[in-house]
């Protein structure tokens, strides 16, 4: 059983009463440390690592308000590649939360509560559920945020790249994303290894309110893994031309 796996697992049983439930730690040195990103919900701060069984050491922590990946280059991402590259994250999960209140805010109420903070609708970006990555399940936010993840050329390709639930009342692990799955695709282009568990259905999503005449975020496209964009070209460098002075 690979690291995850043993998490869910151990987790599911502790959740059910198990006292003894629990991952040996020393039979995945190879796996940890464990580089997770949560939302910012500080119902979470007692949860985690908890949750997972791992030491607080071979825990790192990155937080966003929704656990919102944004593209495969985002901020976000880059420090999920840092993360791996310079503290030796060896596997990444992205892990939403029940009952998640950037899911339950409306753009209409999300404009009045930035009204409220002095910052008008007109100072805000036209679309803001494409610009907050504002999402209406918390299920299908954590499958594309793996999907942006796991597509991305900073992230190497023997990370695996978890997605999971957790429930804030429980603590209780749900997989959404089994990242191992993935790693045993073929190299070309798969749709995600997504675990086929209760919950809204890829077609039928939950629809977020808009008011304002903005729109609804786009239905969810089949799970496809884009092919990595490409990185940046290198830019050669400028030739240096004297300076006054120097002549
Ligand atoms: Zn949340």
């Amino acid at each position: 059983m690979r690291l995850f796996e043993a998490i869910v697992e151990a987790n599911q049983r502790a959740v059910k009463g198990d006292a003894r439930a629990g991952i040996h730690v020393s039979e995945f040195a190879d796996s940890l440390p464990v580089v997770a990103l949560t939302c910012i919900d500080p119902r979470l701060n007692k949860l985690m690592p908890g949750v997972l069984g791992v030491p607080e050491e071979q825990f790192i922590w990155l937080r966003n308000a929704g656990n919102i990946i944004t593209s495969s280059l985002s901020s976000t991402t880059r420090s999920l590649a840092l993360a791996c590259a310079v503290k030796g994250g060896k596997e990444i999960a992205i892990i939403g939360h029940s009952d998640c209140k950037v899911r339950q805010t409306s753009v209409g109420e999300m404009v009045d509560r930035f009204r409220a903070l002095g910052v008008e609708r007109a100072r805000l970006p036209d679309n803001l559920v494409e610009y907050f990555g504002l999402f209406a399940s918390e299920r299908q936010n954590v499958i594309k945020a793996v999907d942006f993840v796991r597509s991305s050329p900073l992230i190497g390709s023997k990370v695996p790249v978890h997605g999971l639930l957790v429930d804030t009342a429980t603590g209780k692990l749900e997989w959404v994303v089994n990242g191992y799955q993935a790693l045993a695709a073929p190299a070309t282009a798969q749709p995600s290894a997504h675990v086929n568990v209760d919950g809204p259905k890829l077609t039928k999503p939950t629809q977020v309110s808009a008011s304002e005449g903005e729109e609804l975020p786009p239905p969810p496209k089949p799970q496809i893994i884009p092919a990595p964009p490409p990185l940046l070209p290198k830019r050669p460098m400028p030739t240096r031309t004297r300076a006054p002075w120097e002549r």
